[in-house]
């Protein structure tokens, strides 16, 4: 055997010292874990445990100490604790990037988290006519409010905006053309392409114009007794500037009337107000769209409009009742925590004197950057003795971004904390930001900031007030 000897060596443990699993299990330390946990899931751990300890002693090289009775049951709670925590879990999202795709986009106000706990645990009407007594349509428990916001005729709701845009291509373009400008043929995080999608739904793409400039007479010149529909698709993720034009709704709305074909146009975020008198830059809202002639218009819940995950479609109401028939409805529809959630943000709408108090989202996009800082001032000093002799920490203004491909080009003005690494220059120095990124992405709320010239910056846009003593409470232990 290799290594050392444990029989002449005290420190050391042989196999033959590791206690049995019963015996584990009778200690009175365990008692509580046997009641938190059951006996199945301790027992296998434990198992799991002392045959790792087993394989060490037979190597020569575990410590007598591992074995010692309040040491395993102390390893034995950390790895219960640590197999039971949810894979999905809450954290800091300071990337300075508010409607983050890949941290779940939109925050969901206090109306929504009481209509879902509600949803959850009690049955509700979600497709049950409580006038009538008869069978109810799921859609029209947001129809009233979603009509009030934007105008439209009718609407439908689905699990998010690609199968929104993908079921009404579908439904209404199928074996039939879709006529695109070339300046809009976008792709949206990856797996959402334009084109794609089109394809996918059985459209047929037409593609007119140039990538900067299209005009009224290229999608007039492409009409034929194939096409099914004009439609315009949102730039979210990025802008053309210079010498570019682009045919509008009314426009389109012009040339497609004579031929009865539909004007269709995905907003991609879809913003129901003015955003402008809030300071943030403008959009065009859905009532906009509709009011220039949008036959139909596709957006997301979770992006501006500050809602769960989901697609809704508005707009003509016997378009909206094709969409409604096709068998692929049934297949992309919403489930009730959706709607639960989905109706009191749509309401918060009505009051928008509000809004920006009561919609997390716009909340979080407003606040304002002298708040931002008093709050970064604040969280300083910690930071700076806990990381202290290997960072310098400072506090500085930087810009957030909205997010999710919303106004790509704007940034709101923020505030934050700025890590940088000590005493090291070139690769030591990208390797000590990289293990405090680290560390701090494996905190028990992982705390996600983002790296850049050299730099690891926390934005607090969207540290909220009521998180900032469990943010300041994880910190005060912790330890590269
Ligand atoms: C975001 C976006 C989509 C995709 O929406 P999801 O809700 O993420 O499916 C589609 N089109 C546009 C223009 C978008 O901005």
């Amino acid at each position: 055997m290799s290594g050392a000897n444990p029989l002449s060596n005290p420190s050391l443990a042989a196999a033959s010292n590791i206690p049995s699993v019963d015996r584990v299990l009778n200690l009175p330390q365990v008692q509580p874990l046997l009641a938190q946990y059951g006996r199945t899931q301790v027992t296998a751990t434990l198992r799991k445990h002392l045959d790792a300890l087993r394989a060490k002693a037979l190597t020569g090289k575990l410590p007598a100490s591992e074995i010692e009775e309040p040491l395993l049951c102390a390893t034995l709670g950390k790895q219960l604790t640590e197999a039971s925590r949810l894979h999905l879990r809450a954290l800091f999202n300071l990337s300075g990037t508010v409607l983050h795709t890949n941290l779940g986009r939109a925050l969901l106000p206090d109306e929504a988290v009481q209509a879902v706990v509600s949803a959850l645990t009690s049955p509700g009407n979600l497709e049950f006519d409580l006038e009538t007594g008869g069978r109810g349509d799921r859609d029209s428990l947001v129809e009233d409010v979603l009509r009030e916001l934007t105008g439209a005729e009718a609407v439908t709701v689905v699990n998010n905006n690609a199968a929104a845009v993908f079921l009404m291509l579908n439904a209404l373009a199928q074996r039939k053309e879709v006529i695109v400008s070339r300046g809009e043929l976008v792709e949206i995080g990856g797996a959402f392409r334009v084109p794609d999608i089109m394809q996918r739904a059985g459209a047929k793409l037409v593609e007119v114009g140039s990538t900067n400039r299209t005009h009224p007479a290229d999608y007039a010149n492409a009409i034929s007794a194939r096409s099914a529909m004009l439609m315009k698709i949102h730039c979210s993720n990025y802008a053309i500037s210079g010498f570019t034009s682009s045919v509008d709704v009314a426009t389109l709305a012009e040339l497609a009337r004579p031929h009865g074909i539909a004007v269709t146009v995905d907003l991609g975020s879809g913003t129901l107000l003015d955003l402008a008198q809030w300071g943030l830059p403008n959009e065009t809202t859905v009532r906009e769209t509709i009011r220039q002639g949008a036959d139909l218009v596709t957006f997301s819940g979770d992006k501006l409009l500050g809602g769960p995950q989901c697609g809704i479609i508005v707009g003509r109401a016997d378009l909206i009742a094709r969409i409604k028939k096709n068998p692929l409805k049934r297949a992309l529809r919403v489930g009730k925590l959706t709607l639960a959630a989905l109706e009191p943000v749509l309401r918060l709408y009505l009051a928008p004197e509000f809004l920006a108090e009561r919609l997390t989202t716009l909340r979080l996009l407003t606040r304002p950057q002298a708040q931002i800082r008093e709050q970064a001032e604040r969280l300083l000093p910690l930071l700076q003795s806990v990381l202290a002799n290997r960072y310098t920490v400072s506090s500085e203004a930087m810009s957030s971004q909205i997010g999710s491909g919303a106004l790509p080009v704007d940034q709101l003005p923020s505030y934050g904390l700025v890590l940088r690494a000590d005493n090291a220059g070139g690769k030591r120095h990208g390797r000590a930001l990289d293990k405090l990124e680290q560390a701090l992405r494996q905190l028990p709320r992982p705390v996600i900031g983002r790296i850049a010239n050299d730099a690891l910056w926390l934005d607090c846009r969207c540290l909220e007030q009521q998180d900032e003593a469990s943010f300041t409470a994880q910190l005060q232990d912790f330890s590269l």
